[in-house]
């Protein structure tokens, strides 16, 4: 059993949801009830990341001050300052408190023209400026249904890493989202969520060696919910989860912490 090698993060994306006032409130419910998990835990619940749109990063991380809750971005540039109107950097959202960021969401690929080569770029910017990214992969579901989700995912990986130390690598944080899974109610089984996990792992085992591959976190996503959660995170290469819109509701965002953290 390699899981307790390795940390269970449960982020929460919320994606373009919440003003900062009503960040404020959703903050101000979830601190107590993270606090009761860890209360039921020994003390410590798994990681808990809220990734809020940028309006309301510095709402959020003046709100979870003094709790253990972080706060993440979901997204940034890969050049730290310059003519890129519109644009946020990683030194920008470090100052400011900023702890984790989410690097190639499956609706920034989809929408917004990410590709591979962007993830890797705004992974180094992220690492450079002592931010964690939460890099994600997944494949379409025509992509599934034509057998090809290893290969998709394998290159995702490559890709996302190329260039990129062994050292700083350990601190990369990955969400395997089956695109088809996400803000869909479509959940992937237990099986495909622990098989993709796996094979990512694999694949950093190949870049890093075994014991860099069994320190990384690895988290699914699409869909997971309160009912869903355990079963998912119990699995052996599943460390946790990205949430989209369970994430905004407190109480059922606190059954996924819970979850994580029982299984931990
Ligand atoms: C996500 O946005 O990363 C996600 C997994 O969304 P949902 O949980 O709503 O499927």
């Amino acid at each position: 059993m390699k899981k307790e090698l390795r940390k269970a993060i449960i982020a929460g994306n919320w994606k373009m949801n919440k003003t900062p006032v009503k960040t404020k409130t959703l903050i101000a419910e979830l601190i107590p009830l993270v606090k009761e998990v860890a209360s039921q835990n020994s003390g410590s619940a798994c990681e808990v990341v809220i990734c809020v749109p940028f309006t309301s990063l510095a709402t959020a991380v003046e709100a979870v001050y003094g709790s253990s809750i972080k706060v993440g971005a979901q997204n940034v540039h890969f050049e730290a300052s310059g003519a890129f109107t519109g644009e946020i950097s990683a030194p920008m959202l470090k100052e400011i408190g900023v702890e984790y960021v989410i690097i190639g969401h499956s609706e920034r690929r989809q929408y917004f023209g990410e590709t591979d080569e962007t993830v890797n770029k705004r992974t180094k910017a992220a690492l450079t400026a002592g931010l964690i990214p939460i890099v994600c992969v997944g494949e379409l579901l025509w992509e599934r249904e034509a057998d090809i989700t290893e290969e998709v995912v394998s290159r995702q990986i490559k890709l996302a890493f190329a260039g990129i130390s062994s050292s700083d690598a350990a601190k990369v944080v990955i969400a395997y989202e089956p695109v088809w899974a996400i803000g869909t109610g479509k959940t992937a089984t237990a099986e495909q969520a622990q098989d993709a996990c796996k094979l990512i792992r694999d694949r950093l085992t190949a870049l890093y060696g075994k014991s860099v591959a069994d320190s990384i976190t690895v988290q699914y996503g699409g869909s997971m919910n309160a009912v869903n959660a355990a079963e998912l995170v119990a699995k052996e290469d599943v460390d946790g989860g990205l949430i989209g819109g369970a994430s905004l509701k407190a109480e059922d965002f606190t059954e996924i912490i819970k979850a994580a953290s029982d299984g931990q």
